[in-house]
């Protein structure tokens, strides 16, 4: 069997970024090519933060209490899985 291979290649991108009155900025990206089905993608780190902009800062400790409150009733919490999902009959 053949493993699956990834394929990946730096490249430079210009834009002009309306954040910055359309001025020119150059950007080192990443273009990556889906093994399996060819399509591809460019990965910007120079935008990692602009996920920021759409989801906002994560609140840290909101997300603790969250955890804390549904971890009693949570399938995938360590150890319980398989004590409280299904399982496949022995005999099939
Ligand atoms: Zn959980």
């Amino acid at each position: 069997m053949t493993a699956i291979r990834f394929e990946k290649f730096g490249t430079e991108i210009r834009i002009l970024t309306p954040l910055k009155g359309f001025t020119e900025e150059t950007h080192q990206v990443e273009v990556r090519k889906d093994p399996l089905l060819g399509h591809k993608s460019i990965y910007n780190p120079f935008l990692r933060e602009k996920v920021k902009f759409f989801f906002h800062e994560c609140d840290d400790t909101l997300i603790g209490e969250v955890i804390k409150v549904s971890e009693k009733n949570c399938d995938f919490c360590p150890g319980r899985i398989e004590t409280s999902t299904p399982s496949v009959v022995s005999h099939i």
